[in-house]
């Protein structure tokens, strides 16, 4: 199938309102330009050097979502122009995205990266640990982040089980958290290729889908 063959399928599966972040992390400009010119505008990467390289070669209305554990030293290259940052997994990532915003006089949309999945690889907050963090002044106090939601990595498994586990557990976290934010606290970035008919199950939002639209990455 072709990348815009691909995509039309995946949009046709997903309900409305849920929106497809195309993770094009290791594709060249000429492959998301097929996505493009098939009418989409999201993309995902996970290196900064990349998605800068990348921004700056393709057309100006793509939103650029960066997925990928963040660097706090390379927060820099992308705070002019990224929409959004899905991977917000500490205090000082939050700093450093609060202070880089102001100085480009931006407010910039972050979804909280919590861990749920059994593998302790995988990067994210420690629940309890995210509740304490919302709690803080520091957090209070910021003004040039506006947070939009939740994302998550399921499990890597082939056993159903443990991922609904994973999805129901955030979807969990997604509904208590709701309440202390406003009304843009709307996202829950879960499902990718493999699982993403799961994650529309338990309310997904918005699913990052990479390899069943473009192939498989090499690396
Ligand atoms: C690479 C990546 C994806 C896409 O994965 P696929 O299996 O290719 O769909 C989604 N989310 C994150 C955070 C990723 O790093």
């Amino acid at each position: 199938m072709s990348v815009k063959e691909s995509l039309h399928s995946i949009l046709s599966t997903l309900p409305q309102g849920v929106k497809l972040v195309a993770v094009s992390k290791f594709h060249p400009a000429e492959r998301l330009m097929e996505a493009y010119e098939a009418g989409q505008r999201i993309f995902g990467e996970s290196r900064p050097q990349e998605m800068t390289a990348k921004a700056a070669e393709l057309p100006k209305d793509i939103e650029w979502h960066m997925i990928g554990h963040l660097q706090t030293n390379k927060v820099k290259y992308i705070a002019p122009y990224v929409a959004m940052i899905s991977s917000v997994d500490s205090a000082r990532l939050i700093d450093e995205i609060e202070r880089q915003a102001a100085r480009h006089n931006r407010v910039i949309d972050i979804l909280l990266e919590v861990h749920v999945a059994d593998e302790e690889s995988k990067s994210g907050w420690e629940i309890n640990e995210l509740r304490q963090y919302l709690t803080t002044d520091a957090f209070k106090a910021l003004t040039h982040i506006r947070v939009r939601g939740l994302m998550t990595i399921a499990t890597n498994t082939d056993d159903q089980a443990v991922i609904r586990r994973d999805f129901s557990l955030i979807r969990d976290i997604f509904e208590q958290l709701k309440p202390q934010f406003n009304e843009c606290f709307d996202t829950l970035s879960i499902g990718m290729s493999d699982d993403y008919p799961i994650a529309l199950e338990y309310g997904s939002t918005m699913v990052r889908i990479g390899t069943a639209i473009f192939g498989a990455r090499e690396y």
